[in-house]
């Protein structure tokens, strides 16, 4: 089998649908270079070989792979025109890692490679450039010190021991930049860099190009196995065995004087998906000085959107006329990439990220991807790809991320407020969104506030996981396709990048701006959307639902074959719910009406009764409460089906547990401490969560079941008398034999006859019940011939299947996930392979004794998007989840029914 891929000089032995094999960015530069696009020639080595190194190591794969990989230089150096290794006419390659998908940041790049001692004097002979020669042979060690030999800072404070070096020099010299080293200096630094890495690591820098490209690409694949990638792997849920593979290409370069340069470039806006051409360069620079943020790159054009207008008036006043866009200094060179843009988002139908060089005036493309995006941009480029009729009506359903919608639910700055708020400072809006938090100045601190705002200089891959705790990013240097924006994009997180006007001080842990110093802990605001940084904490508001956000729900409602309705306790939240598009409601938990300080008390009283007679009495009490809230909800979600589900929890959960309220309760009820006492021990459970809760409340309080039923249906009833159509559905909760369910629904029915007696009037309604005790699960076909519908508890079948505790799971769970015993939280993301054969067999035997059976899931995981597609492919009529869900889950149905 073929273990390296060649491309270039427009051919490919690959593709882009060999993305397993080829990873990302090996299978897209195969596909470009096959349609024309200029890519610099180069091969993949393919991700199984990465598999093999870490199952073979280091010298059995070089044998795997010598063959191949000299015959691919070989090709290389026959487009190329120069040789690998030559004193004169050198070939010099660039090595990259590429897992399948792009993680950005994770894994490492050497560029470069293939210099020593006498290329370099070569390579200066030949471009006549001998600055540029030393200064590319400078950054080859220092990449390869850092990626290949380990040569990383000491502690966080410590910067970058070649910065360092180079820091020392430039200040020895007096120089504020790194292009005002001579040739002599660029030397010296090749030697001192060496001389470090010699006494650090005690390693003679290679100058074999054999050997360094070997050692190149063995730190490709052991970075695949590094903390940054596995913490990304992780959090993504992507797994260890899918391996990278490194792509080696011949190397062009942009920072051969002043008609070359290197950019990164976006045919839409990442930030909020409008469609104009956009992106950064810097002249005579490589591709890493734009990314790394040390040089605050130029826009590729001045024209476009306003935000983007916005942003040039914002380098206007910073940085003036000496830094013009590319469309005003190199027209031609725009012109062609400006070509290009286009034939490739044509071809790859989505929104791409590219990355090119220009080359003493030729133009070269080195790489293309799938944008990363924020839940705003995605949505939009979604829905303007459709209607510019570039992508079908299932494809933009499938463009759009279930879990990113999230990012549009969230808040927005108060207008009000803002308008208040003191502007500190404005940088790039490199990400949009509003937060607030207190200042911290390194990622591993992120966790020391509950809301924090990370404040770097920039920030590198490291950063990471702090990054991801952090509610916004803040930096001073860096554009618009800096690390800092690009990793605050794809999490959706509010990023402001590059506001130069900020003084950071690691050590003194402070941040300057003018004569006002801010300090760790201090309140901070970012609106990203317009890159003002604002002083203390700025009220939020939720956002509006509207636009193609909407478009994109009734898109989803169009194909969509299964429904989603809520869970919601109160007319507020069913509200909301509807407004999201909740199509009825799954789950009304009665019991958290109660919870308001005048019911509890009436509820107590209920509890602490010693006859039916005073049961009755305390109950009578709550049922307008209750009747009133029912009320609320049924006009709420008018026309549509509303379950509401008889008491569930153990009433130990109600009572007094601190003396200070029992005395109250005492004295209010006029009756002893001891008495309230007593009651409280006697309720007392040594595993409540197995106890008297569920319908075995209402079979043993029977009046309980009366009162609901009475509130439910009397509700509606009233509501009938004012024209408003409601579809009650009572749900009997935690049954576990069909004599439980029967003995409810019997109180349900014949209180429900009862009142339409007393009102000569009737209305419909449902009774069924919930499927949480594997017992129901697997009795299903026998109470399914009583119950009208029955609703997954999820949350309870997990608990109860897999036998861990819902209340005490936090301790070991966490542990579990870690050590990888678990992959993922079951009480998050449904367990298909467990819980889920509980779940189909309750559904199919269910059916089987009543094919009309109504089946949904109101458990928590009826708004996780892989549950809802398992849903769905069981065949229920219904997910029900969380108001702020529905959103996710109404996608979700519609994406597993395409
Ligand atoms: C469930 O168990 O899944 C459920 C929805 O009920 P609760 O969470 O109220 O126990
Ligand atoms: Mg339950």
């Amino acid at each position: 089998k073929a273990r390296v891929f060649s491309f270039g000089d427009k051919k490919a032995d690959g593709n882009s649908s060999m993305k397993n094999l080829l990873g990302g960015k090996g299978a897209n530069l195969a596909e470009m270079s096959s349609i024309g696009i200029p890519v610099p020639p180069g091969f993949t080595i393919t991700t199984e070989v990465c598999t093999e190194y870490n199952a073979l190591g280091r010298e059995a794969v070089i044998d795997l792979i010598k063959e191949e990989v000299k015959a691919s230089i070989a090709s290389i150096e026959a487009v190329m025109g120069t040789e690998f290794g030559n004193k004169k006419n050198p070939l010099l390659v660039s090595v990259r890692s590429g897992a399948r998908v792009s993680m950005p940041g994770m894994m490492d790049t050497v560029l470069n490679l293939g210099m020593n001692d006498e290329v370099v004097l070569g390579l200066a002979k030949k471009t006549k450039n001998p600055a540029f020669a030393w200064d590319s042979y400078r950054r080859f060690i220092q990449m390869y010190g850092g990626v290949v030999l380990g040569m990383k800072p000491e502690s966080k404070e410590d910067i970058d021991p070649f910065e360092e070096i180079i820091e020392n020099l430039k200040e020895k010299r007096g120089f504020k930049l790194d292009t005002e080293f001579s040739v002599q200096d660029l030397q010296d630094l090749v030697f001192d860099f060496k001389d470090v890495i010699r006494k650090r690591k005690g390693l003679i820098f290679p100058s074999d190009p054999w050997e360094q490209l070997w050692g190149a690409v063995m730190a490709v694949f052991n970075s695949w196995n590094g903390d940054r990638a596995v913490y990304y792997r992780s959090m993504n849920g992507y797994p260890a065995d899918w391996g990278t593979a490194v792509n080696v290409q011949a190397m062009v370069y942009g920072n051969m004087g002043n008609n070359s340069g290197t950019g990164v470039c976006f045919t839409r806006d990442a930030g909020t998906g409008e469609n104009v051409f956009n992106g950064e360069y810097l002249i005579n620079a490589q591709g890493e000085d734009v990314v790394a943020g040390v040089r605050t790159p130029q826009q590729i054009t001045r024209l476009g959107s306003q935000r983007w207008a916005e942003l040039a008036k914002i380098e206007e006043a910073d940085r003036a006329e000496n830094y013009p866009s590319l469309e005003e200094l190199m027209p031609s060179m725009f012109e062609e990439l400006n070509d290009y843009q286009d034939i490739l988002e044509k071809h790859y139908r989505d929104m791409q990220d590219m990355e090119f060089t220009i080359q003493d005036g030729k133009l070269w493309i080195l790489q293309t991807r799938n944008g990363k995006r924020t839940g705003a941009a995605m949505v939009k480029i979604a829905m303007d790809l459709l209607k510019e009729g570039m992508i079908s009506e299932k494809e933009a359903l499938l463009l759009v991320e279930p879990n990113k919608l999230d990012e549009l639910l969230h808040p927005v700055f108060d207008p009000q407020a803002l308008k208040r708020a003191t502007t500190i400072a404005q940088g790039l809006p490199a990400s949009p969104g509003a937060a607030t938090g207190k200042i911290v100045f390194f990622a591993d601190e992120a966790d020391k506030y509950k809301n924090s705002i990370l404040v770097r200089i920039e920030t590198s891959p490291e950063d990471l996981e702090g990054m991801n705790i952090a509610k916004g990013i803040l930096t001073a240097r860096g554009g618009m396709t800096s690390h800092a924006a690009v990793v605050a994009r794809g999490m959706g997180k509010c990023c402001i990048s590059g506001a130069g006007a900020l003084k950071i001080n690691y050590k003194k842990r402070t941040l300057t701006v003018g004569d006002h110093e801010y300090h760790e802990g201090d309140w901070i605001s970012l609106n990203g959307s317009t890159g003002n940084i604002l002083e203390g904490k700025v009220a939020t508001i939720e956002p509006e639902l509207s636009g193609e956000f909407a478009e994109i729900m009734s898109l989803s409602d169009k194909y969509a074959k299964m429904k989603v309705r809520t869970n919601a306790d109160s007319p507020k939240d069913a509200k909301v719910a509807r407004n999201f598009g909740a199509q009825g409601i799954g789950l009304t938990r009665t019991e958290h009406m109660f919870f308001e300080l005048d019911r509890i008390k009436a509820m107590r009283e209920m509890i602490l009764a010693d006859t039916v007679k005073g049961r009755k009495q305390a109950l009578e009490d709550l049922l307008p409460m209750q009747r009133s809230d029912f009320e609320g909800i049924f006009e709420a979600m008018e026309g549509l089906a509303v379950t509401i589900r008889l008491l569930d929890p153990p009433l130990h959960e109600f009572v007094p547990h601190q003396l200070a309220t029992q005395k109250d309760l005492a004295d209010e009820m006029h009756i002893s401490l001891q008495a309230v006492k007593n009651k409280v021990a006697e309720l007392e459970e040594f595993n409540p969560m197995l106890g008297h809760r569920g319908c075995r409340l209402g079979n043993t309080y029977p009046e309980i079941t009366e009162m609901q039923t009475r509130a439910i249906i009397e509700a509606a009833l009233n509501l009938k008398e004012r024209g408003i159509i409601c579809k009650p559905e009572i749900m009997i909760p935690l049954v576990g034999t069909v004599k439980e369910y029967e003995a409810q629904e019997t109180i349900v029915r014949s209180t429900a006859n009862l009142i339409f007696e007393e009102r000569n009037d009737t209305v419909e309604y449902l009774v069924g019940t919930m499927i949480e005790i594997p017992r129901a699960a697997l009795m299903a076909d026998k109470i399914a011939e009583k119950a009208d519908f029955f609703s997954f508890g999820t949350n309870d079948l997990t608990q109860m299947t897999f036998g861990y505790s819902r209340d005490d799971a936090g301790k070991f769970l966490p542990i579990y996930i870690e050590k990888g015993i678990l992959k993922v939280d079951p009480f998050e993301v449904l367990d298909q392979e467990g819980v889920g054969q509980l779940v189909k067999i309750g559904t199919e035997r269910g059916r089987s004794t009543k094919p009309s059976l109504k089946v949904g899931i109101c458990g928590e995981h009826g708004g996780e998007p892989s549950s809802v597609e398992f849903c769905y492919n069981v065949g229920m009529d219904y997910v029900s989840c969380s108001p702020y869900r529905v959103p996710i889950a109404r996608l979700v149905a519609a994406q597993a029914a395409i």
